[in-house]
């Protein structure tokens, strides 16, 4: 069963800015997954190859459905 223990959150070090954070709503699913602070944090950390800064992932290509 899920333990509550809203006092004691998991936290962790940035190693951008090098302050500690502490757990976040947000990051209740992926918060294995994070390093960073902040996303600020995280685009200092260096390019991702998967993610260009300027360009997105393509949507999906469903502009012209008849029914809308
Ligand atoms: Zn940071």
């Amino acid at each position: 069963m899920p333990h509550q223990t809203p006092n004691q959150r998991p936290s962790k070090l940035c190693p951008i800015c090098g302050r500690l954070f502490i757990w976040r709503k947000k990051w209740e699913r992926c918060w294995d997954q994070v390093v960073y602070c902040s996303d600020r944090c995280r685009s200092q950390s260096g390019r991702r190859p998967n993610t260009p800064p300027n360009e997105s992932p393509s949507p999906p290509k469903s502009l012209r459905s008849p029914l809308y």
